[in-house]
């Protein structure tokens, strides 16, 4: 937590539940990235955190977007960047969609099938197209292989058949999976994404472009490699399989950019041990669970740091069960990975969530149970 946000909460005392995003840890976040990774053209995938205050930062240093709807490409124009800045990346778009977004100016598309191909021909002829690979995912905690990326076979087909059908067979992209901690993930998958390249650039074919997508890690619990890190290891690993000069290189970045600059504040709305015996697990209830916005800790995919007002004045911890305010039974944060806590916690307290700036706010439903949506505030 930073101390602007340590500030924000002590003064403003805002109501519960809350979140809280420093806006200088995005930008520091981009700037990090961008040293780390210079021959690479940041696209923030929106999604991971929509905020304008945040699209507005990061276009003014120069950012592009990695927009997944009509709605989306809407938002990133309102924040001042231009179409040629805007990706349309996702696999699933409807006719009117890709229409409408050529007629905003929209020329970059990505595609995983014949038909999305199909598609895009019909209605943005000429457009520059990339396809996106099934990639080995292993390493991720939130993985994306299952429901996007074709076989390498199949793309080499569909951008051969992009340029029959007038458009600009531009590049391939992979997704490594979200939460990536191994940075193997990116080596290998441009190893794969390289070989497809060149053999369609020695048929004949003008791809310029290599996008490595999202899957940069967020400082949760577990240590993760540094943004220098991975740096280090794409830029060899594009050296080494590009050797005769590099193409084009797009990130994505989604969870890296926004995730470490927000905190959520929450209250304790009950502990209790349910059998009433001093052998019962501990259970902590607070006023945010799955539906207030903390859909990633399905499975524990996403385990965050928990602070509280006593940390500093009680020494003593024992593991608790962290569940929401639902009456939901699935409304459980953690349970196999039990949070410690003070044992002097009671209900009124203050928890603060942290690195909660990413697929938070937007993860919240609406009235579920009568709960508002999340607060958000961006400083
Ligand atoms: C969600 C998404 C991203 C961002 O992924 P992170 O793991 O949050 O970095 C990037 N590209 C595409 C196509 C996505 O769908």
């Amino acid at each position: 937590m930073t101390p602007k946000i340590s500030r924000f909460l002590a003064e403003q005392q805002p109501a519960t539940p809350c979140l809280v995003v420093d806006l200088d840890v995005v930008e520091s976040n981009y700037r990090a990235l961008h040293d780390a990774l210079p021959a690479g053209k940041i696209y923030y995938a929106i999604k991971a955190n929509p905020a304008p205050s945040i699209l507005k930062r990061l276009v003014a240093l120069g950012s592009s977007f990695d927009a997944a709807s009509l709605e989306e490409i809407r938002m990133c124009l309102k924040a001042g960047a231009t179409p040629d800045r805007i990706s349309y990346g996702n696999t699933l778009k409807k006719v009117g969609a890709i229409r409408e977004a050529r007629d905003m100016g929209i020329d970059l598309f990505v595609l995983d099938s014949m038909e999305e191909l199909e598609k895009i021909a019909e209605n943005a002829p000429g457009a520059r197209v990339f396809c996106r690979l099934a990639v080995e995912n292993e390493g991720a905690d939130w993985p994306l292989s299952r429901k996007f990326g074709t076989t390498i076979a199949h793309a080499r087909d569909l951008m051969i058949r992009a340029r029959d059908l007038g458009l600009h067979p531009y590049g391939l992209s992979f997704h490594v999976g979200s939460q990536q901690t191994g940075i193997a993930a990116y080596q290998h998958a441009i190893a794969t994404a390289a070989r497809l390249y060149h053999e369609l650039r020695a048929e004949g074919l003008d791809l310029q472009m290599i996008n490595l997508g999202g899957g940069f890690p967020t400082h949760y619990r577990e240590d993760i490699p540094s943004v220098q890190e991975f740096g280090a290891a794409i830029q060899a690993a594009l050296r080494e399989y590009f050797p005769d000069g590099q193409p084009e290189v797009l990130l994505e970045p989604g969870r890296y950019m926004v995730g470490q600059a927000g905190v959520v504040s929450s209250e304790v709305i009950l502990v209790s041990r349910r059998g009433g015996a001093e052998t019962d697990p501990r259970w902590v209830y607070l006023d945010i669970g799955r539906f207030g916005g903390l859909a990633e800790t399905e499975g524990e995919a996403i385990r965050y740091t928990f602070r509280t007002s006593r940390d500093d004045t009680d020494n003593s911890r024992s593991p608790c069960v962290v569940a929401g305010p639902s009456c939901d039974g699935v409304d459980i944060l953690y349970e196999k990975n039990r949070i410690p806590l003070p044992n002097s916690l009671k209900s009124g307290d203050r928890i603060e969530i942290l690195a909660t700036g990413a697929y938070v706010s937007t993860y919240c439903s609406v009235g579920f149970n009568g709960f508002p949506p999340l607060t958000e505030h961006y400083i």
